[in-house]
């Protein structure tokens, strides 16, 4: 044992292995000292549990390799073959490029909390408020961090010390870590639970109303669905019993909806101006779910509660950055020109013509050869939003010569370890591929991708 830590090289003479020479060139010595010191600590250690010391020019390369890798971005553009349009795990939505341009745009200084009039201070949330009173109707809006801060700031804002009432087939969890029951605890708010999962009727909501209630909350069930014996009350009916008591209803509405999803054979998704009509006094929602824009939450809704929201001390620790904000304008844009199923890129996969999917399958799956086959399959909207909703689509499916199994496991392994990563489904033990969520300008880099698929057959390990 003693001979091999004498094995062990200097940090000197490893910084002059090519690798770690090379690097040199790119950053200052002390971070390769540093680095190459973590390492023999730990090789020491590893020499003192019985192992052998690897040769100088290994230890070099696996130090490069590790500096390297620190310069590498961890967060990675990929491709989302996988069929889910709003896919929370990598990112939700793509946006236009006109909102990327924006948010570009908006790195520098700007009037964010500036009046350029008066040359006083202003209000951050002056620059979309009227774009989305324009687009749901309602007299006031603001702009916080995300949905989830949107509810947590309206219920500590509105119910802190008080009770908000909640139909029990609504007291749920949506996507990972925002849980009704949680959020209303952390506002302060006491949760009176109404109804059973299925059935919750007006005269149940009606029955807990006490001088203590201080708001109705509707939660839209965005990602699961109940089937059989159900009945919700409707939120006219709740804003009218609200009324009846002077009780606000928050609507949490998720997906933040503004295009009727029924012209795409979709179900119909809560959208923000029917939720305003009603009368609902704050209506929560995503912006990176349907409206197709950056992470942010939005509430639109009555000036006297809009306004009260921003003055809450909470408000400020959701706050939204000036990048989303510039963002998120140019996305409502789009909907205000009308265009938003040409520029949106959600709304654009949503509505992308089934014929126009099968030529893109045909192209794709050119590109793997015989690997390759197109069936008729389903895309899902996803995401907090239309829970069971899917369009139709086409979908390459790759099977090995012998159907081998694992074959599709070793390949969606492979095409997420590539220089721009590829994301399909696996199904039944075959590799799904689903063009609907891909830009067809984003077709060129796929089909690259899998033309060299073929070449490493059958083992991909490359
Ligand atoms: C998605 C969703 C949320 C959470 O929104 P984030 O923007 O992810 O914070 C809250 N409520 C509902 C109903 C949702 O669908």
């Amino acid at each position: 044992m003693a001979s091999e830590f004498r094995k062990l090289p200097g940090v000197d003479s490893l910084l002059t292995e090519a690798p770690l020479k090379c690097l040199g060139e790119e950053m200052p010595r002390e971070v390769l000292v540093a680095a190459v010191r973590r390492y023999l600590e730990g090789l020491r250690q590893a020499i003192a549990g019985g192992k052998t010391c690897p040769p100088a020019p290994r230890i070099a390369a696996v130090v490069a390799a590790e500096v390297t890798a620190l310069l590498r971005p961890g967060l990675r553009p990929v491709i989302n073959a996988s069929g889910v349009i709003i896919h929370t795990n990598l990112g939700r939505v793509t946006l236009s490029d006109e909102t990327v341009a924006a948010m570009h745009q908006a790195r520098g200084y700007s009037n964010l909390e500036f009046d350029l009039e008066s040359g006083r201070r202003g209000s951050r949330h002056t620059h979309v408020e009227k774009l989305l009173c324009w687009l749901t109707g309602a007299e006031a809006a603001m702009v916080v961090n995300n949905n989830a801060g949107a509810v947590l700031l309206s219920l500590a804002a509105i119910a802190r010390r008080k009770e908000v009432i909640v139909s029990r087939g609504q007291a749920v969890q949506i996507g990972g870590g925002f849980r009704i029951p949680d959020v209303m605890r952390q506002s302060g708010a006491k949760l009176v639970e109404v109804g059973t999962t299925n059935c919750t009727y007006l005269a149940d909501y009606a029955a807990a109303i006490t001088p203590r209630t201080a708001a109705i909350l509707r939660v839209h069930s965005s990602n699961f669905r109940v089937t059989g014996f159900t009945r919700e009350t409707s939120l006219t009916e709740m804003i009218e019993l609200g009324r009846a008591h002077e009780v606000p209803v928050i609507d949490d509405l998720g997906s933040g909806c503004l295009l009727d999803t029924t012209r795409f054979g979709l179900d119909a998704e809560p959208r923000f101006q029917d939720s305003v009509a009603a009368g609902a006094a704050m209506v929560c929602a995503s912006g990176d779910k349907l409206l197709g824009g950056p992470q942010a939450g939005l509430i639109v809704g009555q000036k006297n509660y809009v306004d009260k929201l921003r003055k809450h001390p909470l408000a400020r620790a959701v706050r939204v950055d000036k990048i989303t904000l510039a963002g998120l304008a140019m996305t409502l844009t789009h909907y205000l020109r009308g265009e938003a199923e040409v520029k949106i890129p959600v709304w654009r996969m949503i509505a992308a013509p089934l014929d126009e999917i099968e030529r893109r399958a045909g192209r794709w799956a050119e590109a793997l050869g015989w690997m390759a086959s197109i069936i008729p399959g389903e895309t899902m909207v996803g995401g907090g939003s239309l829970p069971g909703g899917t369009l139709p689509t086409r979908l390459v499916v790759v099977r090995g010569e012998d159907q081998k199994p694992g074959l599709a496991l070793a390949l969606s392994r492979w095409l997420r370890r590539r220089e721009v990563p590829v994301v399909g489904r696996i199904n039944e033990e075959v590799l799904l591929l689903d063009p609907r969520t891909v830009l067809p300008e984003d077709d060129d880099v796929i089909i690259g991708v899998l033309g060299t698929a073929t070449q490493t057959y059958p083992d991909f390990r490359a």
